[in-house]
């Protein structure tokens, strides 16, 4: 390897051919002079070629730092180094450079490139990255091809769908394709994948076992040098958890949780489209208020989880008596709403109300224990008797009150003058919680007869309100009142107190033969203490157990039939007397009746209006005094307004009388007038 120009050597064809196709530099170094470099390290050092360079002293293209090292090794003549070379732009190229010292004293040299090298190796690594977190990602991925069949699965994509990659592999995605998306849907994903690179949403879709699940799917479309989408990857996750709780969070502000109905928010957003529909469509828009009537009974004294299941299969029987496209919703408590977004017809809402009081009034078996309610329902119609959602609302609730005040177990549709009663209710309220520090409360009698021997035995001792604002008013209307806001035990309190002390002073003016008779609330007879306390009043007032008679209703004891016997023996064993008021409106069973102490049953004046002309009624009677003799329990008759009612009353064998006939009830001043009057029909 001999020659006299820098860039002659070396002469060898093959040689130099095999020089020149060496990718590395490979480079001659004479006397510090660069005599000789190949094409590839011309490249390498940003030259075009060879005759670029113009023998330059080999140093200058060492980067400064690293001119002291590259000196020594030229030197020395043998060795290697990792060096930076200096290229003609000034940038610096790591190399790995080795010397070899030739026969004629010259340096040979050959380095590589060390920077193609680690970026290779970084290449290399990303794809190992890449297909590490291709395999261990929780995220399905999928490639698909440019005719959207998958080349690559991952394994999450098989763990998400239950899909093997060979049941995905060659194929369009079975949960991702035209069925589970829609066609106009998929078609959408797949324009806006191809136009803009990207698309993103959320799909329900079905797994290979047929299970739904819900995606999050990302597709970027991979352009080809054609400028068109060449592939596609397609990753998704499962949300179907986070879907389903924000599917429930969304039924949970909506529907009630108890009854599964919608709830008062739902339900006030369908009765204002109801209405606003009805406005243009001049339909007739129906909307029930339903109360339960002795709910609050049952959850006190059956506990809330059988409360529960009441309003439950409430619920159930409610959604049974109305149409599809009706409305049942719990407002809350134990106040439920039927909205019928397309009455028809006026008529329909009486339907619908009756088949809701039948079916309410059936037996409620409740895991085992049966429980009774009925309810009291409030109806109003759009555009008839409200002109806007608000009205309807008012009305149906004025309604319901009604109902309430009919005696419950019925339904009202609204009138006009119930606004009246409505703000009547709210005056009552007020001054109630007032009566009794200012003695607004009073006691009137009304007398009872004994028809076989003609003699007035007791009365019945009738609360009044003479209220300031109102004047006075009927306890049909200030007892729910009181019952609703609880007032009703320290008045009840204060009324057996007054009948028992009311009887001491008739007793001390020779009237001790005047049993009075005291009404109870529902809610007394479950007061704590409640015989104990009765106990208590008769001894203060020092007089007999006997010469108190309390009237109680058979709702009050129905719901809590153990614990009411058990109080109302304890009370009769005491000797007070017991009444079973109303009979003949409520479940009215005798054999029922059988199991409760009661001295007398008092026949609603209800059946006693008519017994003259209605043949049903002469007839119930008639079977009430039967079944009640053979009972052994007195019969009496309440509402007695005529000498006729009378007479056949006597007839059927009733044991008393109460009624106008004898004396409205009256201030215990006049009792005595009423005593001596001559009888109203002729006496046996
Ligand atoms: P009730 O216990 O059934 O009382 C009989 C009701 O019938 C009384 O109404 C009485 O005035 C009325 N009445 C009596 N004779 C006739 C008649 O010949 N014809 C007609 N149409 N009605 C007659 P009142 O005084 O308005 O009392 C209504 C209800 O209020 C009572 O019904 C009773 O359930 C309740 N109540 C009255 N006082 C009290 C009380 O102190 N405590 C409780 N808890 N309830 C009471
Ligand atoms: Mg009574
Ligand atoms: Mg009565």
């Amino acid at each position: 390897m001999a020659g006299d120009s820098a860039f002659a050597e070396p002469t060898e064809t093959v040689e130099r051919t095999l020089i020149e196709l060496c990718p590395d530099l490979v480079a001659v170094c004479r006397e510090g002079m660069l005599a000789f470099i190949n094409r590839a390290g011309a490249n390498l050092l940003g030259a075009p070629g060879p005759t670029a360079l113009e023998s330059p002293p080999f140093l200058a293209l060492i980067d400064a730092p690293d001119r002291a090292a590259a000196a020594e090794l030229l030197a020395r003549g043998d060795g290697i180094c990792v060096i930076r070379l200096l290229r003609l732009d000034g940038i610096p190229v790591s190399v790995n450079l080795r010397a070899a010292r030739l026969s004629d004293g010259a340096v040979a040299l050959h380095a590589r490139d060390l920077t193609d090298q680690s970026e290779a190796a970084a290449v290399l690594r990303d794809l190992r990255l890449a297909e590490q977190v291709f395999e261990t990602s929780l995220e399905g991925i999928m490639v698909l091809d440019a005719g959207l069949l998958v080349t690559a699965v991952n394994p999450a994509a098989s763990e998400i769908t239950g899909y093997a990659a060979d049941d995905m592999l060659g194929t369009t995605p079975p949960f991702l394709d035209e069925t589970t998306m829609g066609a106009e849907s998929y078609r959408q994903l797949w324009n806006t994948a191809a136009e803009t690179g990207r698309w993103q949403g959320e799909v329900w879709s079905v797994r290979k076992d047929e299970q739904p699940f819900a995606a999050r799917f990302g597709v970027s479309a991979v352009m080809g040098i054609d400028g068109r989408p060449a592939q596609y990857v397609v990753t998704f996750s499962d949300i179907t958890r986070s879907k389903t709780d924000e599917d429930r969070i969304r039924r949970q502000a909506t529907y009630d949780q108890l009854t599964n109905l919608p709830n008062r928010s739902l339900f006030l957003d369908r009765l204002g489209q109801a209405v606003h529909l009805a406005e243009r469509s001049r339909q007739m828009v129906g909307l029930m208020f339903i109360d339960l009537d002795g709910f609050k009974l049952v959850n006190d004294t059956l506990g809330h989880h059988v409360g529960d299941m009441l309003l439950q299969e409430t619920g159930r029987r409610l959604l049974l008596c109305v149409r599809a496209g009706d409305t049942v919703a719990r407002l809350g408590g134990d106040e439920f709403t039927v909205l019928m977004p397309n009455l028809g017809n006026y008529q329909n809402a009486p339907r619908v109300a009756q088949r809701i009081l039948d079916s309410l009034r059936k037996p409620f078996d409740l895991s085992g224990k049966e429980a009774f309610v009925s309810c009291s329902i409030g109806i109003t119609v759009f555009p008839d008797d409200a002109d806007s959602a608000d009205t309807m609302l008012k009305n149906a609730d004025a309604a319901m009150y009604r109902a309430k005040e009919m005696g419950k177990a019925n339904y009202q549709f609204f009138t006009s003058d119930m606004n009246d009663a409505v703000a009547e209710r709210l005056t009552i309220k007020n001054g109630l919680s007032k009566a009794l520090e200012r003695n607004e409360l009073m006691l009137w009698f009304q007398p009872k007869l004994d028809l076989a021997s003609g003699t007035v035995t007791g009365v019945e001792a009738l609360l009044r309100w003479q209220a300031a604002e109102l004047g006075m008013v009927s306890p049909a209307k200030f007892i729910p009142v009181m019952e609703e806001t609880g007032l009703i035990g320290q008045v009840g309190e204060w009324v057996l107190n007054a009948a028992c002390r009311q009887y001491r002073d008739w007793a001390r003016e020779g009237l001790g033969h005047l049993r009075v008779a005291v009404n109870l609330s529902v809610r007394q007879l479950r007061q704590p203490g409640f015989v104990a306390m009765v106990e208590g009043m008769i001894a203060d007032a020092g007089i007999p157990a006997d010469a108190i008679e309390l009237e109680i209703t058979e709702s009050m004891i129905m719901n809590d039939t153990e614990h009411a016997v058990a109080t109302l023996k304890q009370l009769s064993a005491m000797g007070v007397k017991l009444a079973m008021d109303d009979f003949g409106t409520g479940y009215s069973s005798l054999s029922y009746l059988k199991r409760f102490p009661v001295d007398s049953i008092k026949i609603d004046g209800s059946f006693i209006r008519d017994i003259a002309t209605d043949t049903d009624d002469h007839e119930i009677i008639r079977t009430i005094i039967t079944m009640g003799h053979s009972l052994r329990r007195r019969i009496v008759a309440e509402g007695v307004e005529t000498r006729e009612q009378a007479v056949i009353l006597k007839r059927l064998g009733c044991d008393e009388i109460q009624g106008y006939l004898l004396s409205p009830p009256v201030p215990a001043s006049q009792i005595k007038a009423t005593l001596g009057r001559p009888l109203p029909f002729p006496s046996p």
